[in-house]
């Protein structure tokens, strides 16, 4: 397979950093090609304005999604966005790695993803109307690519439990997994967390990197989060709400999305 590894974290000798070679050298190990953007090396600009647009007329009122649009259709976005785009299109499998910052991903990453997936590319593809609400949620332009995060957090694996106060780590990275990375089409795979990073001992350390050579042994083969596909029936089109009858037992909110019951 190909893999791109998206990395955001601004220090190479972090735990980050090691946790990186440990899943580089894996999927090379496994045969896999690999491509890296390092984002605080490569000094990625982070925030969308008008300089991401250079086409967009001057002094005319910036609308992002239709500058987007309208750059993507005409090949114009910057070069730094299009070679992005050329690592995604290459890519079987994405892997988006990072340290869990205020219950998010780093700010450099969301800017990643803000200026990377473009209207036309990620978003606003195929038809839209009130019978179909476009190729998204399943389908879309990287449909039949995997991909996956790599996340290390401070806090205790039961802090982020159901009950734990932090609140599911499923549905912290809800949004992420589902309303980025499964909304242009990819299949993607449970997140592999580290948790507890911050009291690191050498041994802790060779724990951790012995699980993320086992999920990188697995990239190819692992089953995916089983999220609801937007037009197969599941959902009530224009309402885009889960029909009355679908939903198991007590799930509720994110939940929801995830398919329990339907036999594989
Ligand atoms: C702004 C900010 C917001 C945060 N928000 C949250 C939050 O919302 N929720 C949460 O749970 N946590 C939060 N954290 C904690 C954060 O998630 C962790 O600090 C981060 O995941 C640690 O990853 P790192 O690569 O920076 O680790 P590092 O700081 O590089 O290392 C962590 C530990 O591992 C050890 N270590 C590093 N490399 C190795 C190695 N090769 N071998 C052995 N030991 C090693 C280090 O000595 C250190 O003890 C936050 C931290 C910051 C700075």
């Amino acid at each position: 397979m190909k893999v791109l590894l998206v990395f955001a974290h601004p220090e190479r000798r972090s735990l980050n950093g090691a946790l990186r070679d440990v899943a580089i050298a894996e999927l090379e190990a496994q045969g896999h090609e690999v491509q890296v953007s390092d984002l605080y090396a490569e000094g990625w600009k982070s925030a969308v304005d008008r300089a991401d647009f250079p086409h967009w007329p001057e002094g005319a009122e910036l609308r992002v999604g239709a500058a987007s649009k309208k750059s993507f259709e005409t090949d114009t976005l910057t070069g730094d966005v299009k070679a992005e785009i050329e690592k995604l299109l290459w890519a079987d499998a994405l892997i988006l790695q990072f340290p869990l910052w205020w219950y998010a991903m780093p700010a450099i990453l969301k800017g990643w993803v803000d200026r990377v997936f473009a209207y036309g590319f990620a978003y606003g593809v195929g038809e839209h109307s009130d019978k179909r609400w476009g190729d998204r949620f399943g389908e879309g332009t990287l449909a039949g690519r995997r991909a996956m995060l790599l996340v290390t957090v401070g806090g205790w694996e039961e802090h982020y439990s159901p009950r734990g106060i932090n609140g599911p780590i499923d549905d912290l990275l809800f949004p992420i997994n589902h309303g980025i990375l499964y909304y242009p089409g990819y299949e993607v795979l449970p997140p592999h967390v580290v948790y507890q990073v911050d009291r690191f001992k050498e041994a802790d350390f060779e724990r951790a990197a012995e699980n993320v050579r086992e999920r990188m042994r697995t990239l190819e083969t692992t089953a995916p989060i089983r999220y609801r596909r937007q037009n197969f029936g599941d959902y009530l089109i224009p309402a885009m709400t889960l029909r009355p009858e679908l939903g198991e037992g007590e799930a509720r909110g994110f939940a929801l999305h995830v398919d329990t019951a339907t036999a594989l």
